[in-house]
């Protein structure tokens, strides 16, 4: 028999109603015939209110404690969702993570799952059991404490089973009905895709589109799990939402397939530092000790053995960076004139699995923003995505002119 993955994201299982009609939706894939493995968030704000408790609590909490705390969420709506499945006459029982279990490597507040052994579940199909509820963002480390997998961790569970049971799909309910080529917020014309390639996903879900977390969309590609991103407020046929996928199974798409952005980002440069092997390290060495998330890096060429050093780091890590810095230049690590900071900038990403093929697409990427008078701070490119840093006041304006000047309004 074939199973079925279906995760029902916090507002999926924000009230007892919302469950109800959650577990409508997988009592409709039974009738079908599929074996179901539902995962299920916490409710709603359930999970940003216990991390409150936590602080609140001890503010340099133990992180074990955090995990058995936070992962208490999703315990209920696991439970509440195998007794309404029970009430519509669908055998189904709810698992926690270190009942499956979902073995985890020890790094709490941000585990990852190494095994999911299928056995126990599988026995319970094999005697009748129609559905299985897991409670996702959760597992068990290897010294038998519970652990959760980092912020909207449960996308990362769902994956997770779909690739151990061999799942035909996994399903992702949420209350977006799917990936769109950008923010619908920012610009109207933003266009759900039907389908989406696993590495464009993993690009915009790491450039900042918050539908999938990123984690789950590598976990994807790396085992081919078809997911399907749809919304639970929705009537759904099985064309709903969007299809994350190989790109093998994507007949013709755009050059770019989405423009993504991140708003809060600075960019800092180190004024004249000396040009010789080891700088560089010594600099992003101090950063990253200090655990800035540096984004892009930029080395100009260098003049007399002095060159500038450019970074971007998100906004609220400026202050840890100049400080980073600051130590490394007393310690004698390294030596610059000035640091200048620029916390007033966002990034714009354009993301295509089609660039490989086709060339240009930077140089109407710049076409595009210059017609609208936008300068660029910064430039980075990879095999699939070019991403410019401009001033945050323009940032709306970039992504809808970069949407209307690769033609994204409209499908391939
Ligand atoms: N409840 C967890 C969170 O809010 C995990 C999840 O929903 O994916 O981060
Ligand atoms: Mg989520």
């Amino acid at each position: 028999m074939s199973v079925l993955v279906m995760k029902f994201g916090g507002t999926s299982v924000a009230t007892l109603d919302r469950i109800h009609r959650a577990a409508k939706r997988v009592a409709v894939e039974v009738a079908k015939g599929h074996e179901v493995i539902v995962i299920v968030s916490a409710m709603a704000g359930k999970t940003n209110e216990l991390v409150g408790w936590v602080g609140e609590t001890s503010p340099m909490y133990d992180a074990r404690e955090y995990d058995a705390v936070t992962s208490s969420g999703e315990n209920v709506t696991a439970g509440l969702m195998a007794l309404r499945l029970q009430e519509m006459d669908v055998p189904a029982r709810s698992w926690q993570g270190w009942q499956v279990p979902v073995q985890t490597t020890s790094a709490h507040g941000a585990a990852r799952i190494l095994d999911i052994p299928p056995e126990n579940i599988r026995a319970k199909f094999a005697e009748g059991m129609k559905v299985a509820v897991i409670a996702g963002f959760q597992g068990v480390s290897p010294e038998g404490r519970i652990t959760t997998l980092g912020r909207g961790g449960s996308d990362t569970t769902a994956v997770a089973f779909a690739a151990a049971f061999e799942a035909e799909r996994c399903d992702i309910y949420t209350d977006v009905d799917g990936i769109y080529t950008t923010d619908p917020r920012i610009c109207e014309k933003a266009r759900k895709l039907d389908r989406i390639a696993f590495e464009e996903m993993l690009e915009l879900a790491s450039l900042g589109a918050k539908v999938l977390q990123t984690r789950s969309v590598e976990l994807a590609m790396r085992y081919k799990v078809k997911l399907r991103v749809l919304s639970s407020f929705e009537e759904q046929s099985d064309e709903a939402g969007t299809l994350v996928c190989d790109e093998e199974e994507i007949m013709e798409s755009n050059v770019v397939a989405g423009v993504a952005y991140s708003r809060d980002e600075a960019k800092m440069t180190l004024i004249s530092v000396a040009d010789r092997p080891g700088i560089a390290s010594a600099i992003f060495g101090a950063l990253a000790d200090a655990g800035v998330n540096v984004d892009m890096i930029v080395q100009n060429i260098s003049e007399e053995g002095r060159t500038d050093m450019t970074f971007s780091c998100p906004n609220d890590q400026v202050m840890r960076a100049e400080k980073a810095v600051e130590a490394a230049r007393e310690r004698g690590d390294i030596r610059f004139n000035d640091l200048v900071t620029d916390t007033g900038v966002a990034k714009v990403s354009v993301v295509g699995i089609g660039m490989r093929s086709h060339t240009g697409v930077a140089a109407d990427m710049f076409k595009a923003l210059s017609a609208e008078g936008i300068n660029i701070k910064v430039i980075t490119t990879s095999e699939i995505k070019i991403s410019v840093l401009i001033d945050r006041k323009y940032m709306e304006l970039a992504v809808q002119a970069l949407h209307d000047a690769f033609g994204l309004d409209k499908a391939a």
